[in-house]
């Protein structure tokens, strides 16, 4: 194989074989590959895109790149839920325990906060001692006793990914929709579930804006998973106005005790519930999502998805006593009003800007190396549609130093956008649902 003949026949439009990918990307792992050339040939993928063998194929040798976990012995399907990623999207924490309650599997490898987006496991490491770097038996120990593990990626799952994601994001080629299909459906199908639900999210908040461009990676996404034997459905969901009413590592680990407490806002609370009910039929466990969304009502009034969450923290080394006294939760030294400057109706918000309003705070990452403040972040009192008068607080701004105060309530202006009469729209929480 020489690497230039393939660059070439991809940058031509031509096909290449899947011998071709997976030679191409075992090579890659093991450093035989120079990265100019596979910047080269990732940047001739995103102009010429892949078809759906290439993809598969790409998908498959990038999953064989690393171990696949086995969890074949374990007396349940196994099942998980990822998300394309948003602000506020907290869901994983309040759907985990609860399917793990109703008796699945629920083996989560879950990411770091990506940009403006937050991400699971730096949500989790806000609890005091949450240990997220379980090495794989202990990962396999802590399934096993309660249904449900929470880590992040290990150095075995998808490590071609691992390579590939790095310098992608240098090479100005993380936006192909088969590569990203390829990255995640690799790690998640390194998990050894049987099924997934995906959240694809679409709005102000998410990197997808445009809905046709959620559908397209969902599809392909539910066809490359499908292929392989999984059970798939993907649900188009709405970004266009934060998650929730809360913001903040620490602050949204305290909102998914909330929901599991029977409370919470109603938007999470509905989606939560929706991706459990998905979870759960596709599990097996339900014969449909109606049923589905049944027993995850009962998890939760029952008490016993909060007991789960309880037992999870404590077999990850956290400290399960937040669950009865949320305020042990790292706790922001300062708090600041955010006021309406006029009155009438929120007619939008730019989503991205108030997760990017919560990084600058302190709670995401500019720099790969930045440490994350567990504490900081927003808790928001107005949806779209909610009227507001002047000075009314929009929403309460949790910080620990005031360096970058004003680049936050800067953003948060420039978010709200207020306008004189309500509109007439009905809001969507879920736009699509895309099941294979
Ligand atoms: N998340 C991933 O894991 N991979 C991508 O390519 C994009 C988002």
């Amino acid at each position: 194989m020489r690497v230039v003949d393939l660059i070439r026949r991809k940058r031509q439009g031509l096909e290449l074989t899947r011998d071709e990918i997976a030679a191409l990307v075992a090579a890659y792992t093991k450093n035989e590959i120079p990265d100019y050339q596979m910047s080269a040939l990732l940047m001739a993928i995103l102009w010429q895109k892949l078809s759906r063998a290439e993809l598969a194929a790409l998908t498959e040798a990038m999953l064989h790149s690393g171990e696949i976990l086995d969890f074949s012995d374990l007396p349940a399907k196994k099942v998980d839920k990822h998300s394309t990623g948003g602000v506020g999207d907290k869901t994983s924490l309040i759907l985990a325990p609860i399917v793990a309650s109703c008796g699945l599997y629920v083996p989560m490898i879950s990411g770091r906060g990506l940009g403006h987006s937050g991400g699971t496991l730096d949500k989790l490491e806000s609890i005091p001692g949450f240990n997220v770097n379980l090495s794989l038996p202990e990962f396999r120990r802590v399934l096993a006793a309660s249904h449900c593990g929470l880590i992040g990626q290990t150095a075995e799952i998808a490590p071609a990914d691992k390579k590939l994601y790095a310098l992608r994001d240098v090479t100005g080629t993380v936006e192909s929709p088969f590569l990203i299909c390829a990255s995640i459906m690799s790690k998640k199908l390194a998990e050894g579930i049987d099924g997934l639900v995906l959240d694809v999210k679409t709005g102000s908040g998410a990197f997808m804006k445009k809905k046709e461009d959620a559908v397209f990676l969902a599809e392909l996404m539910v066809e490359t998973g499908k292929r392989m034997g999984k059970r798939m459905v993907a649900l188009i969901t709405d970004m266009d106005q934060p998650l929730g009413r809360m913001v903040g590592n620490a602050l949204e680990i305290e909102e998914c005790i909330e929901v599991l407490k029977g409370g919470g806002a109603e938007d999470l609370g509905e989606l939560s519930l929706q991706l459990s009910a998905w979870m759960l039929f596709i599990g097996e466990r339900a014969n449909d999502v109606a049923a589905g969304y049944q027993l995850a009502q009962e998890a939760i009034s029952s008490g016993h998805a909060l007991e789960k969450l309880r037992e999870i923290i404590q077999l990850q080394g956290g400290d399960a006593d937040v669950i009865d006294d949320p305020k042990r939760l790292p706790q922001a030294k300062h708090k600041l009003e955010f006021t309406a400057a006029q009155s009438g109706f929120i007619a939008s918000i730019d989503t991205e800007r108030v997760g990017t309003a919560s990084v600058v705070l302190g709670g995401g990452r500019e720099k790969k190396e930045d440490t994350v403040d567990p504490a900081v972040g927003l808790v928001l009192y107005k949806k779209l549609g909610d009227e507001v008068s002047t000075g009314e607080p929009i929403c309460t701004v949790h910080y620990n130093s005031d360096a970058r105060l004003e680049e936050a309530i800067g953003l948060l202006r420039a978010a709200y956008h207020i306008a004189p009469i309500a509109s007439e729209l009905p809001r969507t929480l879920i736009h699509q649902i895309i099941d294979s």
